[in-house]
């Protein structure tokens, strides 16, 4: 096997596209250049369609939590009350960095694998009149669910004064968000998951109403000052230094993603969720998430006990030079996450499973080969 085909389908950090690779090996240039300011003007513009906004989007060194973070201690001050939407490990993740600064943060839970629906959120909301902000996460990672944002921001601007942001780091880039015409206050990324890059960019769009409650606030911490970084993008530049050479990358992935469109893009997505579903079905693993909310960008597989996930992800690793997720807390070792986003097609996707279907041959898991390559290529027959 080649060490250098090593295939990705976790969902983070994604293969990185070669054009993208060579995009960030260009010589370093001084990050307050009038090269990088035209640059990094140029790259905060183009991100805003896979927001959805007429917003400023923030561009800052660090990994997706960073945004996340960045998201709580720029609105929120200790003793304040805010609704944590919890469907899995990254819910919680939101809820304890609440927790951090002092914020009192009220769990909305639903079962691994169970999206959050608004009428729980309606009923949630009811008795909490105090609550400033509510968090809610896009793509629940840890199971493969895609939340009903645009309904839950509905709810959230029918029934509260709360500011309603949104993690969407597992899926911007890949699906819909309209953050401007659903009403999202604040919605945060990063750059490992479909925007095709090596992690180490964050990056972070508010709302007017956002920006309102921010003017008032002093920011909990400071290198995640909100204002700072407003201050100098205006300046089309950073406070701190850049990750420069991410940058360089990240207009290469501009191109490519305004070269394909976002609507054929979200198209890929969905049919690669699809043909992964129909595959998992055709070989009698169950999924953990309901069709309804099915996650264009992961899926999670849960194999009851029928065989072994974690001897399944090895053989596909040592065996077929293929990484697949494994479950995370008390998901470890049970489940399996199949990641298709960013840098991956159809074809890549046929790929995964037949590995998959040898490999559960080779664990001596009842199947039958080629059951799960067929689901899959007659679901992308209809789109080809
Ligand atoms: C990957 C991910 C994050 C960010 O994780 P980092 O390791 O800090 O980049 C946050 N939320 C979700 C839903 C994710 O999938």
């Amino acid at each position: 096997m080649f060490a250098d085909k090593m295939i990705l389908r976790i969902p983070g950090p994604t293969p990185i596209p070669p054009r993208v690779q060579q995009a960030m090996n260009q010589p370093m240039i001084g990050h307050r250049s009038g090269q990088f300011s035209a640059l990094f003007a140029r790259t905060a513009e183009r991100l805003k369609p896979y927001f959805g906004t007429s917003q400023d989007v923030f561009i800052l060194a660090g990994s997706g939590t960073s945004a996340l973070e960045m998201s709580v201690v720029n609105t929120l001050q200790p003793g304040e009350e805010a609704a944590i939407l919890v469907s899995g490990a990254f819910g919680e993740r939101f809820a304890k960095i609440c927790e951090r600064f002092g914020v009192v943060a009220h769990r909305l839970e639903v079962p691994w694998g169970k999206a959050v629906t608004p009428d729980l959120l309606q009923a949630f909301l009811a008795d909490k009149p105090q609550v400033k902000a509510v968090f809610a996460t896009y793509c629940e990672t840890s199971t493969g669910v895609l939340n009903p944002i645009r309904e839950l921001a509905q709810v959230v601007r029918q029934h509260s004064d709360a500011l309603f942001i949104v993690d969407a780091v597992s899926c911007l880039g890949a699906v819909a968000c309209e953050m401007d015409a659903w009403g999202v206050d604040i919605v945060v990324t990063g750059s490992q998951k479909a925007f095709m890059l090596p992690t180490g960019l964050a990056f972070l769009a508010a709302s007017e109403r956002a920006w309102q409650v921010i003017d008032q606030k002093k920011p909990l911490a400071f290198y995640l000052d909100l204002k700072a970084y407003r201050k100098s993008l205006a300046e089309n530049t950073t406070p701190y230094t850049p990750a420069v050479s991410l940058v360089f990358g990240l207009d290469e992935v501009c191109s490519m993603l305004e070269e394909e469109g976002l609507p054929a893009i979200i198209k890929r997505h969905e049919v690669m969720r699809d043909m992964t579903r129909a595959a998992m079905r055709a070989l009698n693993v169950p999924l953990m998430a309901e069709d309804a909310y099915a996650s264009p960008t992961v899926t999670s597989c849960d194999p009851q006990g029928a065989f072994d996930a974690e001897e399944l992800r090895k053989v596909l690793r040592t065996r077929h030079n293929i990484v697949i997720a494994g479950g995370q807390q008390h998901l470890k070792g049970k489940i399996f996450r199949i990641g298709h986003m960013g840098y991956c097609e159809p074809l890549d996707v046929l790929q995964v499973i037949a590995a998959i279907e040898l490999s559960l041959r080779q664990i001596g898991a009842p199947v039958e080969l080629g059951a799960g390559v067929k689901a899959a290529q007659e679901v992308l027959l209809a789109h080809v």
